[in-house]
């Protein structure tokens, strides 16, 4: 048997000799793209590139607005400024997210309201918001994480039945679909993250999508300072810039640059294309891994028409591994196939990034909400085991490749399993 990377033997894959698909993608195109913004010397401010990526953004999603902005963080302020929420409110969203999605809700001075995941699709439990909800749950935010897709028929019904606001977190999710809807169609907005680790991006860069032309119109002020958006109307359509309305809503600048809308418009036509590779060698790795004891793939629900993928994941069991900890699981694969193999997000009761009580100028509003804010009064073991026992996770590059790369992948794995005992 051949030595494991970790102890000194050869890996099953040498990155350096035999790199991973290159992540971001771009071509002449994007060069192309790129030069024309810098000699129109219209950089910002609803340039062309801008209106044209949102157009075709909204197309992609199935939704009749896109409104693109600075980054993922901001586009979940304005979603959930756009629904009202703020003072007094509670925000349901699972324990298991990047910790954008809870510091969003307090920059809002509403409470965020931190439930359990299911621990086979890694995704909020829709029992556990049932459970959650009181006379102030204003709004839910299921984020579909990684590989996985949110129950959106249960969580739908239940916040018709509640009277809340759905504002689905897309950043992992670009052109994912569940029933043949695209995320970020199905909840009242979407939100979506550009940052240069997502399956599109533009370096930074964030938009929102809604069907609603009441929310339309409050997100595209809100991240505007406040205008309100042109329309046939208001247009003065020589001159391309607003006839002021005056007062709308209070807000700031969260607008996204030319530069980054004119990547977009490029990355948008790659992506179905690169979806669908990644789709299909999702599959093909999560058919190969099932074989491996101790390995469990996340479950595909029969509604995940087409998935999308932020990283892939699977779960694993120690207990298979000679009792081998993850973490050295994880470090094992990771020599083996040259990339970085990680834990899942923390659990927000417990993330070294998310710390309201760190900022007392701004978040200490009353005593009340100052202990309702902290993290640690809230209980997730399903997110502890799948953080701490459970989770392994590997960027979407290594999907964009042929069958060959995701053979390499199980068989580094499979290596792992023979040789488990080597570790301890
Ligand atoms: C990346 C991400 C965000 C925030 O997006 P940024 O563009 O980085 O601000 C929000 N939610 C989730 C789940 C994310 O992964």
């Amino acid at each position: 048997m051949k030595t494991l990377a970790l102890l000194g033997g050869a890996p099953v894959r040498d990155a350096k000799t035999n790199p991973w698909p290159k992540w971001p993608v771009w071509d002449e195109k994007e060069e192309k793209a790129l030069l024309e913004v810098l000699n129109s010397g219209v950089w910002s401010y609803n340039g062309p590139k801008e209106t044209e990526f949102n157009k075709d953004f909204a197309n992609y999603t199935g939704v009749k607005y896109a409104i693109s902005a600075a980054n993922g963080t901001v586009t979940l302020q304005m979603a959930l400024e756009a629904c009202g929420v703020g003072v007094g409110d509670e925000v349901i969203l699972p324990g298991l997210t990047w910790q954008a999605t809870a510091a969003t809700i307090l920059d809002v001075n509403a409470t965020p309201i931190l439930v359990d995941v299911c621990d086979d699709t890694w995704c909020i439990d829709p029992k556990a918001i049932e459970r959650a909800i009181t006379p102030r749950t204003k709004a839910i935010i299921p984020v579909h994480l990684y590989g996985s897709f949110c129950d959106m028929d249960e969580i739908m019904r239940i916040a018709k039945k509640h009277n809340l606001y759905v504002i689905e977190d897309c950043a992992h999710k670009h052109g994912g679909e569940w029933n043949g809807k695209k995320a970020g169609s199905i909840g009242d907005i979407g939100s979506f993250s550009f940052q240069l680790s997502k399956h599109l991006t533009a370096g930074e860069g964030g938009v929102v999508t809604t069907n609603s032309f009441e929310l339309y119109e409050r997100l595209d002020a809100l991240r505007n300072c406040g205008r309100r958006p042109v329309n046939e109307e208001t247009a003065d359509k020589g001159a391309g810039v607003y006839v002021d309305q005056g007062n709308f809503l209070q807000s700031g600048n969260y607008r996204i640059t030319e530069f980054q809308a004119a990547i977009l418009v490029e990355a948008l036509k790659r992506m179905p294309e690169q979806n669908k590779n990644r789709d299909e060698n999702g599959k093909y790795l999560n058919s190969l891994i099932a074989k491996i004891p101790g390995i469990i793939p996340m479950k595909r629900d029969a509604r995940e028409t087409e998935e999308a993928y932020f990283n892939f994941s699977f779960r694993y069991d120690k207990s298979k591994f000679k009792g081998l900890p993850v973490q050295q699981f994880r470090k094992a694969l990771t020599a083996e196939i040259g990339i970085q193999v990680s834990a899942s997000y923390e659990p927000l009761n417990k993330c070294s990034l998310y710390n309201p009580l760190t900022k007392p100028a701004r978040h200490k509003l009353n005593d009340a909400y100052w202990a309702e804010i902290n993290p640690k009064r809230f209980d997730l073991p399903v997110c502890d085991r799948i953080h701490f026992e459970e989770s392994v996770c590997v960027h979407h590059k290594v999907l964009m490749g042929t069958k060959a790369d995701i053979e390499m992948i199980a068989a580094a794995i499979q290596k792992v399993y023979d040789q488990a005992e080597s570790l301890l």
